[in-house]
């Protein structure tokens, strides 16, 4: 794994008279983690480069996300760009609608989680439990570090029979754990989906995908994208599926600087 700017000439010549597809996890990547959900901000100077690059005929951006969908496109605020909430489960943009096709069965499993999990974690300082419709997260950052294992021992017995049962799916990423549909769909999925419409309708330019993520989720589509475009790991070097890495949210905001200037008319 190369830190991106020691490779940066020779990125820069795979740019050259292409569409770039830039695909962006929100959290831990245009935004340092907050220490709950709800504190993270999108700075105004990253917000205007977003909107520069999404406004260039030679690129567009899609957003894919954790978060509920209707928070991201919040958080975000910019029009002419495609959303993706809840690891790909949900999908907004100019001609796009998706909603995922989820047993209404689920809903049921996920409610009854949500209540037995907030009713054993509630003698648990710092635990936020999250209910994002098409899945529910356990965030435990602000939990006390000592009582951590406890909570993570609670969170996998309360779920292991509606997860052996195929009920659910379970993941894991930075100081949180996830309740998920049994759907094969995730951020790699949906990156392939959306990177597929795009060299249908890219008649003269070829396309060429840039993922940018932090976090276990992101890998997915870092897999997903090898050999076919740039993967971009936030944070430190590390066994990863991604080509690259920047160091911070900061250096995002650099590279983004860089990429505005190329697809600027
Ligand atoms: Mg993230």
């Amino acid at each position: 794994m190369d830190y991106l700017y020691n490779r940066w000439v020779s990125i820069k010549e795979r740019f050259k008279n292409k569409f770039l597809f830039i695909f962006i996890d929100f959290d831990g990547t245009l935004v340092s983690i907050a220490e709950t959900p709800a504190k993270a901000r999108l700075s105004r100077k990253v917000k205007n480069l977003l909107r520069e690059i999404a406004g260039s005929p030679s690129a567009k951006l899609a957003f894919i996300s954790g978060r509920i969908i209707d928070d991201i496109k919040n958080k975000i605020g910019l029009k002419n760009v495609i959303y993706s909430g809840n690891h790909g489960l949900e999908i907004e943009g100019p001609k796009i609608k998706f909603k995922p096709v989820v047993s209404p069965d689920f809903r049921k499993v996920l409610e009854k989680l949500r209540d037995d999990l907030i009713d054993k974690t509630s003698s648990f300082k710092g635990i936020l439990i999250e209910d994002k419709g098409f899945s529910l997260s356990l965030h435990y950052r602000l939990a006390d570090k000592e009582k951590i294992p406890q909570i993570k021992t609670i969170f996998h017995e309360a779920v292991i029979i509606p997860r052996v049962r195929n009920k659910i799916r379970v993941k894991t990423g930075k100081m949180v754990l996830e309740i998920r549909p049994p759907v094969e769909w995730d951020k790699g999925k949906v990156v392939l989906w959306l990177l597929a419409r795009q060299v249908f309708v890219s008649k003269n330019l070829p396309v060429l995908p840039i993922y940018i993520g932090d976090d276990l989720t992101d890998e997915d589509a870092f897999k997903a994208l090898k050999n076919k475009g740039l993967t971009i790991l936030v944070g430190e070097p590390k066994d990863s599926h991604a080509q690259y890495y920047l160091k911070n949210p900061n250096e995002v905001k650099g590279f983004l600087k860089r990429l505005s200037l190329i697809v600027s008319p």
